[in-house]
């Protein structure tokens, strides 16, 4: 007998499975739309060439110590240029005075990715300020439900999405939230790019939330896992978090994540960022500190170095950043002709339906608007996989599949 005889099913995570799945076909023109990772237009990775040179660049300076212990907090120059990345400080040539900046009110930590963050950041709050009830969008990454339950936060829905105009739904969003939440409740939004819909608020539509959060006394929680990536342009992809911090008033968190714009997925690189009001910076940005610092000490004791090291150089150097620029360009671009492209296949073909929001939608995915047994279907007969909500990665579809594509929906649409 084992002690381990009755423990209770989980069941398995969706995108790996069905990447599993995708890897064990053998249909020559199967297709992968699962999972969200960048691809090139041959559908390889692809490391970004500023992140090669600066890999090179590391392993050349030849220092001994590259492979030492970080602090509990992290690489503390990494976490200034992250978080001069979210809140636009211009700390890469920092001002001396950090009241003036609002640099004093942001506390940060370094975390293993955006999901560490995300978890990190919810034990946080769990244990420091005891909210009621979490509030995420319906839908959302999927794994914010396994993070809060982990957390043990009783979770609730906000209607995030319409699917008639493939739009966020903000009047019920704000309507559900004013008449149903409480003080202290978590609220988590996606800062950009909503995975796994692609459809964001309007700079109006953050005002509105905005508003709410300081109406109902709610906690912010902006997962910020694609700045750069699906705009191309990273104080375009960060404002809504400058917005919610020159309100000063509001104390909020942001998970940060560096696997999409830096393509380092597997490095785990990411920072969480903990905003205290203006009124209470100074006080409470040591005490935030050293409980951060508790947490992570009692899980793995600091995040790994090796790729948060390689973003602090490209961060941290003006021709590398201008460089990487570049490359968030490349991939942005990319991404956006794609949508381009499925969307006029589907018009040439007459696909029955309003395709408009493929264009419309940011960011990696799309909510494509196929049922869960069409879903089945397209990959049953065509090979093309995607999530049974039918989201699609954008960023596997290229100049030689997209129209096969296409045509595996329509096929699916009739
Ligand atoms: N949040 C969202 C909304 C995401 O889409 C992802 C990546 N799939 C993450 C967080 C975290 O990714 P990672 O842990 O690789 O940073």
């Amino acid at each position: 007998p084992s002690h381990f005889t009755n423990l209770p099913q989980i069941p398995t995570d969706e995108p790996f499975a069905v990447n599993a799945s995708y890897i064990k076909d053998t249909y020559p023109k199967k297709v992968n739309l699962g999972i969200g990772v960048y691809r090139t237009n041959k559908g390889d990775p692809w490391p970004l060439r500023v992140v090669e040179d600066a890999e090179k660049a590391i392993y050349n300076a030849q220092d001994i110590s590259r492979h030492e212990y970080l602090s509990i907090q992290g690489d503390r120059e990494f976490l200034r240029l992250a978080a001069d990345l979210v809140f636009d400080f211009n700390s890469v040539q920092p001002c001396a005075d950090t009241t003036q900046s609002g640099l004093d009110r942001v506390t940060s930590i370094q975390t293993v990715s955006g999901t560490g963050a995300n978890r990190l950041g919810a034990e946080f709050l769990t244990r420091n300020i005891s909210p009621g009830n979490v509030w995420i969008p319906a839908p959302t990454w999927a794994n914010h439900h396994t993070i809060w339950d982990l957390a043990g936060v009783p979770r609730k829905e906000y209607p995030y999405y319409n699917s008639s105009t493939g739009e966020f739904n903000y009047e019920e969003t704000l309507q559900t939230l004013r008449t149903s939440s409480s003080k202290n409740d978590i609220l988590v939004l996606h800062a950009c790019a909503h995975n796994p819909t692609g459809a964001d608020p309007s700079r109006e539509q953050w005002e509105g939330i905005l508003d709410v959060c300081k109406e109902k006394g709610l906690i912010p929680f902006f997962d910020l896992a694609y700045q750069g990536f699906a705009s191309g342009n990273v104080g375009k992809d960060g404002w809504a978090i400058r917005r919610f911090f020159e309100e000063g008033g509001i104390e909020f968190v942001v998970a940060q994540s560096f696997s999409k714009n830096f393509g380092l997925y597997g490095q785990r690189v990411g920072a969480l960022h903990v905003v205290s009001s203006s009124s209470a910076a100074q006080g409470v940005s040591d005490d935030i500190l050293a409980m951060l610092c508790h947490l992570v000490r009692g899980e793995y004791s600091m995040a790994p170095r090796g790729g948060a090291e390689i973003v602090r150089r490209v961060l941290g150097n003006k021709e590398l950043r201008a460089r990487w620029v570049e490359d968030l360009d490349t991939m942005s671009t990319r991404i956006l002709s794609m949508r381009k492209a499925l969307f006029e296949e589907l018009v040439a073909l007459g696909t029955p339906g309003d395709w408009g929001h493929v264009v419309k939608q940011i960011g990696m995915f799309t909510y494509v608007g196929l049922s869960e047994t069409q879903v089945f279907a397209i990959r049953e007969r065509h090979h093309v996989y995607m999530l049974k909500s039918g989201r699609i990665s954008i960023s596997g579809l290229n100049e030689t599949n997209v129209r096969y594509v296409a045509m595996a929906i329509d096929d699916v649409e009739r």
